[in-house]
């Protein structure tokens, strides 16, 4: 099959036609359990019939205003963000770099509007990622996404994962904020320590700068809370949300509270797209079904009895399984041996995952996955370690 796509995600081989539940199927209608979830998007599966009725109801009714006129779906969505956070304003974009991208620009403004000028700089952590547009791909660092592509250091500093002396010694008077993942997505499922979560957010109160959480892949109901920092008892200044929010319908969204979200006066920023009516449409109906009492329970109760079966499977292949990582459904498969060879050999018995940092697989599936189907798709992986053990 020749493609007249750019090469840069390679040639995927499989093709899916349409998706149902946890299910994705090819045109053949040969049926594969999606652990992908299009990397943690699809959080209620593909096709909940929901987000179907939203997204119809708003397709009848008004597509597109731009920003010049306010609309309803959009401001109820943006109640209720701020009702159900630490945050007190929104912003909305439209993917996870836009919101990562809104949440830097805010931090230098912040600055700069209270006469700080020189805070400029932002520090990120290693084995980072925050998103492909050159803002973020400079805060990351990562030699795959920058050759080629940096000029400078953009105003960017890194620091090792979880090392407090090291973010104290970048500290200086030029910093504006600090970025962080709470649970690393691509850089490894690798959840911070609630220790150095409250260190941080002291530092950052000490030294008057602000605290940005990236929950793109770990917010929306993935680790059991709506954001993962919740579950560590730690709230930032700034949030950036996408992936789940839209459940498959692209939207981003940064969060703010309000000492920070004031100086973003009119004609500071903008998108054309953002807060478009059909994407926020759609994610209320997501946050319809995530705010239905017992919904986040559940999420938890599945993610225990997926993460016991991975502790037996690990037990059973210690050659091939070395445990989980990650909170709730953000789940990291640690391999023992190469997670490229899980991987193949999980697709070869029709259970789709995602390649991580740290030798591991992402497992990302639906949150309203069933008992009956978290059993499936483990006797799924099960038989993947039994190939690869007999090689
Ligand atoms: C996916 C992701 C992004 C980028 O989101 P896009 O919608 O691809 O721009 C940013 N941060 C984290 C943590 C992500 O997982």
């Amino acid at each position: 099959m020749t493609s007249a796509l750019m090469a840069n995600y390679g040639h995927p081989e499989l093709q899916f036609a349409r998706g149902q539940g946890v299910y994705l199927y090819t045109a053949d209608g040969e049926r594969y359990v999606d652990f992908t979830m299009g990397i943690a998007v699809n959080c209620l599966g593909h096709c909940h019939p929901h987000l179907i009725a939203a997204l119809k109801r708003q397709a009848d009714t008004l597509w597109h205003t731009s920003n010049l006129f306010s609309n309803e779906p959009t401001e109820t969505l943006a109640k209720r963000l701020v009702e159900l956070t630490f945050a007190d304003r929104v912003f909305f974009a439209n993917s996870g770099t836009e919101a990562v991208e809104c949440g830097f620009k805010m931090m230098r403004r912040y600055h700069y509007h209270h006469g700080r000028k020189q805070r400029v700089r932002i520090i990120s952590l290693t084995q980072s990622f925050h998103g492909r547009t050159l803002a973020p791909v400079a805060a990351c660092l990562n030699p795959l996404h920058t050759e080629g592509f940096l000029v400078g250091d953009a105003g960017f500093d890194q620091v090792p994962f979880g090392d407090l002396d090291a973010l104290r010694a970048a500290i200086s008077d030029r910093t504006a904020g600090i970025i962080l993942e709470p649970v690393q997505g691509e850089g490894g499922i690798r959840t911070v320590s609630v220790e150095y979560l409250q260190a941080v957010r002291q530092i950052c109160d000490e030294h008057g700068i602000l605290l940005m959480f990236d929950e793109v892949q770990s917010g929306i109901g993935r680790t059991g809370y709506l954001f993962a920092h919740e579950a560590l008892g730690v709230a930032p200044d700034l949030l950036a949300s996408a992936k789940g929010l839209g459940g498959g319908f692209p939207i981003g969204a940064c969060l703010s509270r309000e000492h920070v979200a004031e100086v973003m006066t009119a004609g500071t920023h903008g998108s054309t797209f953002g807060g478009n009516p059909l994407a926020t449409s759609v994610a209320n109906a997501v946050l319809d079904v995530l705010t239905e009492p017992g919904f986040l329970t559940q999420v938890n109760q599945r993610a225990g009895q997926l993460r016991a079966g991975i502790d037996a499977l690990s037990e059973q292949y210690p050659g091939i399984l070395a445990g989980h990582t990650g909170l709730g459904l953000m789940v990291g498969l640690r391999c023992a041996g190469s997670n490229a060879d899980l991987l193949k050999a999980m697709a070869t018995h029709k259970l789709l995952a995602v390649k991580a940092g740290g030798n591991s697989v992402r497992l990302l599936p639906p949150l309203n996955i069933s008992a009956a189907e978290v059993d499936e798709s483990l006797a799924l992986l099960a038989s993947a370690c039994a190939d690869l053990a007999s090689l």
